[in-house]
């Protein structure tokens, strides 16, 4: 056989000897090394997910609630200069002050009167229901009522 011959015969043993390294492996020594392989998973997993919920934990949108103002406010007047109540506000009608809703009494400890927002029949906003057609208040939270632009059509004439 030529030099060349056995260069080449070398050559292609080199490259069987490699190719059987990949082709079956030796899988005891691969099982062995698992744990290597596993173990950075695991905590790349924990942490892209601890990372990624700490993210979500500081950038969702929370709901941007700010105090309400519990200072009452000076009740708007009418023509005639007398003031003007919206039923279901708690008021304090001494000072013509209006509370916040939830507000049962005023500053100085004294009971808040209300307006009945179904029958306009004033009572005092301790009370839940109302003593003249019995409608049922229940506050939840301090929302802001919006005042009517008028009063309703045969207002005063049933009054
Ligand atoms: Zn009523």
């Amino acid at each position: 056989m030529s030099e060349i011959g056995s260069r080449i015969a070398e050559l292609i043993d080199a490259l069987m000897g490699f190719i059987a390294l990949i082709v079956t492996p030796d899988w005891g020594a691969l099982i062995g090394l698992l744990p290597l392989f596993i173990v950075p998973l695991v905590a790349l997993w924990f942490f892209s997910t601890g990372a990624a919920w700490s993210l979500m934990a500081i950038t969702k949108p929370r709901a941007s609630l700010r105090p309400v103002d519990a200072a009452p406010q000076a009740a708007e007047r009418d023509a005639a200069g007398l003031p003007i109540y919206p039923a279901g506000r708690p008021y304090d009608a001494r000072n013509a002050q209006i509370y916040p809703i939830g507000t049962l009494r005023t500053l100085s400890g004294e009971p808040l009167q209300m307006g009945c927002p179904g029958c306009g029949a004033v009572r005092l906003a301790e009370l839940s229901s109302c003593t003249a057609c019995g409608m049922e208040i229940r506050l939840r939270g301090r929302v802001q009522l919006a005042r009517p632009a008028g009063p309703p059509p045969g207002g005063a004439a049933r009054a």
